[in-house]
């Protein structure tokens, strides 16, 4: 047995009809049909109006006016629930207009009878209710992407607004270790460098920012060309010895390989693994950068002898804002994205990223990245490496 009757409204002009309809309605076995009977246009119209039936049947032949116009007027006014319309035998066309005017189906009323009408109804019924859960779905989908859109909006705003005053802070800085450095003042020669350093680390922070948003914007973009992946490796290796008196950077094996890429972003996550290296591992001395090449494929490891990542959260890291909750790696500054902008580069480049390490000993963070990538064009079409990485 149905819960609760389905309520229906029937509007038709003939009075027999209806109780014909109410007389088949009532033998179908386990439903329960409540009907609500009007007998012209202008009544039909005002029921629709006031209430939302489970489903209406109209009639075609509504004195003057018709089925076919009572549809088009309560859909236009917005009405929703399901509409029948009941046609009379050789009516033509009358099916299809219907359904064209908003109807959800029809049926003859010479072929009333019980089984055919209920499944009609209740087909109706479900279909509507499955549209109305499809549009709620997509509504919420759309809200979504629009506030997520306005979210990505208003960081890129940040942003701005945050690098503009720090370029010229920065400015400041470099002109005011250039005058205490030409006047013998050591004291604010050190100061002045490291203003210099913090104005790095925060331009370091929003530029993280700016490219999380990107990339949940899908608009990191890579300027990509042949470079050569050992040069750059030095080149980085080198720059980042002098950001660190603790660690030797222990530079070890060559590929000779020619990468199609960006040596930017390439570049960023292999500063990234380094800088996680020499911050997460701060009393120890040393770093292992290892170059190395296995099946058309160079690879990239950065090993370090801290504490290591907990079997448990190596999984994690890579994901966006993640950081490990013991009291030496929160005391190190840090959003978390480091790991997740890395992954998104090198996913980008056809390439693979991953830890290998041990609780308390060391961690080795690798990626390997495709001689011969998919999208690659000819080297001929390309200038030599070293100008690609130098200019
Ligand atoms: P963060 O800016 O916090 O360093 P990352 O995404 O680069 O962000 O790293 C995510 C987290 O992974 C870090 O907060 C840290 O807890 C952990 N981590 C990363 N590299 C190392 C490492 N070499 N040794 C130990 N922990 C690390």
């Amino acid at each position: 047995m149905e819960i609760r009757p389905t309520r229906i409204l029937l509007i038709e002009d003939d009075e027999d009809d209806y109780l014909l309809l109410t007389k088949v309605l009532a033998r179908i076995p386990g439903t329960h049909y409540e009907v609500t009977w009007e007998p012209d246009y202008a009544s039909g119209l005002a029921r629709l109006r006031a209430h939302p039936y489970d489903a209406s049947l109209l009639d075609y032949r509504l004195g003057a006016r018709n089925g076919i116009e009572l549809v088009k007027e309560a859909r236009q006014m917005g009405y929703q629930q399901p509409i029948i319309l009941l046609t009379g035998a050789n009516e033509g066309e009358i099916d299809i207009k219907a359904l064209k005017a908003g109807a959800d189906d029809y049926i003859a009323k010479d072929q009333l009878q019980g089984e055919l009408l209920h499944r009609i109804i209740r087909y109706s019924i479900e279909r509507k209710k499955a549209e109305r859960e499809r549009e709620k779905l997509l509504s919420e989908q759309i809200a979504s992407r629009e506030l997520e859109k306005k979210r990505n909006e208003f960081i890129s705003l940040v942003v701005h607004e945050l690098k503009t005053p720090l370029t010229t802070l920065k400015g400041y800085a470099q002109l005011m270790q250039k005058r205490f450095t030409t006047a013998g003042d050591s004291n604010m020669t050190r100061m002045a460098m490291r203003m210099d350093t913090q104005i790095n680390k925060l331009n370091g922070l929003i530029s993280d920012f700016q490219d999380v948003t990107r990339i949940e914007g899908g608009k990191l973009k890579f300027n990509e060309a042949f470079f050569s992946f050992d040069a750059l490796v030095a080149e980085i290796v080198e720059d980042l010895q002098m950001t660190t008196q603790q660690h030797i950077l222990q530079l070890e094996g060559e590929t000779g390989a020619l990468l199609w890429g960006d040596p930017g972003r390439i570049g960023q996550v292999i500063t990234n693994l380094l800088n996680n290296a020499i911050k997460y591992a701060p009393i120890t001395d040393r770093i292992i950068v290892r170059r190395t090449m296995a099946e058309n494929m160079v690879q990239l490891c950065v090993q370090d002898f801290g504490p290591g990542i907990p079997q448990e959260q190596q999984g994690k890291i890579f994901d966006p804002f993640y950081r490990i909750e013991s009291s030496m790696e929160r005391a190190a500054p840090g959003l978390g994205l480091g790991l997740y902008i890395a992954s998104e580069i090198i996913r980008r480049h056809e390439g693979t990223i991953w830890i290998e390490s041990e609780e308390g000993n060391g961690s080795t963070f690798c990626f390997s990245l495709p001689l011969q990538r998919s999208n690659q064009p000819s080297q001929s079409d390309q200038h030599s490496p070293k100008e690609q990485i130098l200019g």
